[in-house]
């Protein structure tokens, strides 16, 4: 439960059409995945050349940092930010200027106010799960100068995708839109991801990016995820369930939660080290919050039903554990912790 994978995996579908591309991978790729591209656009009412498909959302990361940032340019991102906003500018020799949030959410207006070359907008927002509406990001990128990226890795979970998304703005030109196959569709480990924006900027990143990154498997693999509509719907509610069961076990343990429109819930924590442990000696494992800015947390994924079968057993036994030691220190008797 620690890396906001799916938890009901890819659509049926995709495996067969993995185990048919099989067939023909002494062949390089398509190298600008036009198929996938094409079934996109209609998905998405976009034109082909408004898309780039990319190895992972991470490498369109890489490239729009690496085109619009790199050398001595500027980032803007949230404080705390999705790792790799603010890592690959970084690494790429740009500054980054990271806004904290307020009451978990991105201060927009602070971040429209910061002079940079790139901003880079997680909706919904990873650590934390919370959403800004799409009026206000349009409002964003009237006062923002430079370009506006809007990471929608998780806007499938929201109440309602049409409305939080910012493709519109991507499709008049005024922002770009980052999407990956990896989380509801359930295909992290095949590492397809698009970016929809201006033409001018998917030209830019294509005359960057290397031609085969996006490999036979992975393009044939994301083609028939989009073809299975039934089972992105199935996820999203099974997901969207499950954080709400995520949110009742650890309130029911007295624990507060921050409200997510994603497929993790992020659990504030007195004891974020004790918490991680006690979990990991009941086989959970979720991911601390002092690894991703937000200490005093863990980030707690959707897991399957067995999953959160175990996960619920294993809070109400570390919270009747806590109590027997409060009792215990009470009676200052000794006492063994299950
Ligand atoms: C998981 C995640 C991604 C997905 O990255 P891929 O490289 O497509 O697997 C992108 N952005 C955010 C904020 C994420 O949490």
């Amino acid at each position: 439960m620690a890396s906001n994978e799916s938890a009901l995996g890819p659509s049926a579908a995709v495996r067969d059409a993995i185990a048919g591309a099989a067939a023909s991978v002494a062949r390089y790729p398509d190298p600008l995945a036009t198929p996938l591209r094409e079934r996109l656009g209609e998905h998405l009412g976009v034109g082909p050349d408004q898309i780039l498909v990319g190895n992972g959302s991470d490498e369109l990361i890489t490239l729009l940092v690496h085109a619009y940032a790199s050398f001595g340019g500027s980032v803007v991102v949230a404080d705390p930010p999705y790792r790799l906003h603010a890592l690959t500018p970084e690494l790429q020799g740009a500054t980054v200027r990271a806004i904290p949030l307020r009451d978990w959410t991105h201060d927009l207006d602070a971040m429209a106010g910061t002079r940079a070359d790139l901003a880079f907008i997680c909706n919904p927002h990873n650590p934390t799960g919370t959403v800004v509406d799409a009026a206000r990001l349009a409002r964003f990128t009237e006062r923002f100068n430079g370009l506006t990226a809007v990471d929608e890795a998780y806007v499938d979970f929201t109440d309602d995708p049409a409305t939080a998304s910012a493709l519109p703005l991507a499709k008049t030109g005024r922002a770009v839109v980052l999407r990956t196959f990896s989380k509801v569709h359930g295909l992290a480990g095949v590492r397809a991801g698009y970016l929809v924006g201006p033409a001018e900027v998917v030209t830019t990143l294509r005359a960057i990016r290397a031609p085969f990154s996006v490999n036979a498997l992975a393009q044939a693999a994301a083609l028939a995820a989009l073809g299975d509509q039934e089972h992105w719907q199935r996820v999203r509610e099974y997901t969207r369930d499950g954080r709400r069961r995520i949110a009742e076990i650890f309130q029911a343990a007295g624990y507060e939660t921050v409200p997510s429109a994603a497929n993790f819930v992020l659990v504030l924590v007195p004891d974020e080290r004790g918490l991680v442990a006690a979990l990991a000696a009941h086989g959970v494992s979720v991911r601390p919050g002092s690894s991703l800015g937000v200490p005093g947390s863990v980030r707690v994924s959707v897991p399957s039903p067995d999953g959160l079968a175990r996960l619920e057993q294993a809070v109400s036994a570390i919270a009747d554990g806590t109590a027997s030691v409060a009792k215990a220190s009470n009676s200052s008797r000794p006492v063994l912790i299950s």
